[in-house]
C-alpha cells in the first residue's frame, strides 16, 4: 500500500458507497468491492427487492451491507442518507456514483422535464454525493471517488441529449474535483463505459443492438463485471498515482 493512504483511518478505509447498487453494472460493484474487502451501503430509488438481494449477496461474501433507499437528485435526502451511513459504519472510504437514468428521444420531441430528470440524477445526483461527503474524506485524510461516464458523454448519441450533457458533465465535476482534492488524498476518477448488458440496454430492440454490437470491436456488448472490475481497480492502492482521468471501458466502441 502506498504510504499516503495509511494515513487514513483504518475503519472508514473499509467502507463503499454505492448509489444504484440494487441492480445492473451498481450491483455488480459491490459485489466486486465486497470481494476486495470492503463493506457495503447500497444506494437505490425505490426497487428494495433488488437492493436487499445485493445486500444478502454481499453478507455472503462476508462483509457487511445495508440498503438506503435515498432518490440521489434531492440534496436533503441525500445528507440524510450519508449521516446516517456514516452513523452505521462509522465512514465512508469509497463512493462510487453511479445511479443514472435515461429518457431518451430526439430533441425535437424532448420534453424539458426528460432534460431535466436525466441531469438531476446523473449530474446534481453525483453533486449531492461529493458535496455531502467531502468534509468527512477530508477529515479522515484521505478517500475515492469513482463516477460513472458513458462512452456517449465522450462520442454523443443521436436521441440522447439528455443523457450525453448529463455524462458529460460528469467527466467536468470529475477533472474539477480532482483538481481541488488531489492534495488531500482524495483520487476522482470517471469511467465511461459502452453498452453493458443490464436492465437499461435491455430497453433496445435487438435491430438497435445489432446496430451497436457492428460498431463495437470486440464484437459483443459489455458485462457489468467488466466495469465493476474497473471500478475495484480505481478504488484500490494499485491504482494510487491516478487521479483525475477518465476511464473508457467500451470493447473498442469509440476507437
Ligand atoms: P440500471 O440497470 O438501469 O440500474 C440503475 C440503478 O440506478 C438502479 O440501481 C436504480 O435503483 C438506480 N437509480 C435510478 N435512479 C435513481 C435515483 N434517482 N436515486 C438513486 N438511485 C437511482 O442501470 P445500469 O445499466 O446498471 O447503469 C448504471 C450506470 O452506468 C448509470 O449511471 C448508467 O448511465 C451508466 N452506464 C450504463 C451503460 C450501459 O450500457 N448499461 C453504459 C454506460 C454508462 P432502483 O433499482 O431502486 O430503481
Amino acid at each position: 500500500m502506498a504510504a499516503t493512504e495509511t494515513t487514513a483511518s483504518a475503519g472508514a478505509r473499509r467502507v463503499a458507497l454505492v448509489t444504484g447498487g440494487s441492480r445492473g453494472i451498481g450491483r455488480a460493484i459491490c459485489l466486486e468491492l465486497a470481494r476486495a474487502g470492503m463493506d457495503i451501503a447500497v444506494v437505490y430509488a425505490g426497487n428494495e427487492e433488488a437492493a436487499q438481494a445485493t445486500v444478502a449477496a454481499v453478507e455472503e461474501l462476508g462483509q457487511a451491507a445495508r440498503a438506503y433507499r435515498c432518490n440521489v437528485a434531492s440534496a436533503e435526502e441525500v445528507d440524510a442518507t450519508v449521516k446516517q451511513v456514516i452513523a452505521d459504519f462509522g465512514g465512508v472510504w469509497a463512493l462510487v456514483n453511479n445511479a443514472g437514468v435515461t429518457r431518451d428521444t430526439l430533441l425535437a420531441r424532448m420534453k424539458e422535464d426528460d432534460f431535466e430528470r436525466v441531469i438531476d440524477v446523473n449530474l446534481k445526483g453525483a453533486y449531492h454525493l461529493v458535496r455531502a461527503l467531502t468534509r468527512q474524506f477530508m477529515r479522515q485524510r484521505g478517500g475515492r471517488i469513482i463516477n460513472m461516464s458513458s462512452v456517449v458523454g465522450l462520442m454523443g448519441n443521436a436521441g440522447q441529449v439528455n443523457y450525453a450533457a448529463s455524462k458529460a458533465g460528469v467527466i467536468g465535476l470529475t477533472k474539477s474535483l480532482a483538481k481541488e482534492l488531489a492534495r488531500r488524498n482524495i483520487r476522482v476518477n470517471a469511467v465511461a463505459p459502452g453498452f453493458i448488458a443490464t436492465d437499461m440496454t435491455d430497453a433496445l430492440n435487438d435491430q438497435q443492438k445489432e446496430a451497436i454490437t457492428s460498431q463495437i470491436g470486440l464484437g459483443r456488448l459489455g458485462e457489468a463485471d467488466d466495469v465493476a472490475a474497473l471500478v475495484a481497480f480505481l478504488a484500490s492502492p494499485a491504482a494510487s498515482y491516478i487521479t483525475g482521468q477518465v476511464i473508457s471501458i467500451d470493447g473498442g466502441l469509440s476507437l
